[in-house]
């Protein structure tokens, strides 16, 4: 049973160790973000209202943001763990996850930063546009997505450096080593990848 989440600034890579980390815990990966986007897919009606908050690069009110995570966190698949990538993304929504937590009896084991320099993130966002065509990567937008970042995401490194569950893992290099750093770094914290042997 693995509780962890992924923090770090757009661009950063939270999505590609994201899919590595979930195989490698045996554990699924939550992203806000892509249940925000397949509900604009879909043209759902919390779709319609998270549109114009991600095209602008702002965060979607917690109004709407809370209730859909708790809802995900009760589904069957994520009861022996989980790995959250993108929320919590302010205190507000941290306050939120640990009630849900205390709720459930439940704890995270590791909070993973990823931490990347912005200038870098920045051209590695230019390029993902070009690849997916991501309405929110325009260089504007990733602008604004990264100050959103450093000023309402980036105080939860203190929060949870403060309660000893951060993991800061340089997030530059090749994907593979990336993962690397991040599976040493847990190991280090008694944190060890699913016996895929036995499933
Ligand atoms: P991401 O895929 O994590 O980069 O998220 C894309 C966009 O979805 C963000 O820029 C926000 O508009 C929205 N979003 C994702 N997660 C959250 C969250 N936890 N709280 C508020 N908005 C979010």
């Amino acid at each position: 049973m693995t509780r962890l989440l992924l923090i770090g600034p757009p661009g950063a890579g939270k999505g590609t160790q994201a899919a590595r980390l979930a195989e490698i815990y045996g554990i699924p990966a939550i992203s806000t973000g892509d249940i925000f986007r397949s509900n604009v897919k879909n043209g759902t009606e919390l779709g319609t209202k998270a549109k114009a908050f991600m095209d602008a690069g702002d965060n979607v009110p917690d109004s709407l943001t809370n209730e859909l995570i708790r809802d995900r966190l009760e589904d069957a698949d994520a009861q022996d763990g989980f790995l959250l990538d993108g929320y919590p993304r302010t205190t507000d929504q941290v306050r939120e996850l640990d009630s849900f937590l205390a709720s459930h009896g439940a704890a995270l084991d590791a909070v993973v930063e990823l931490e990347a320099d912005p200038e870098v993130v920045v051209a590695r966002l230019r390029k993902r546009a070009l690849e997916q065509g991501r309405s929110d990567d325009t260089e504007a937008v990733v602008r604004h997505r990264l100050e959103v970042y450093s000023e309402q995401t980036a105080p939860l490194v203190k929060i949870y450096a403060s309660r000893d569950v951060l993991v800061t893992i340089d997030a530059l290099g090749e994907i593979d080593a990336v993962t690397e750093r991040i599976t040493e770094a847990l190991v280090e914290r008694g944190i060890a990848a699913a016996d895929t042997t036995s499933r």
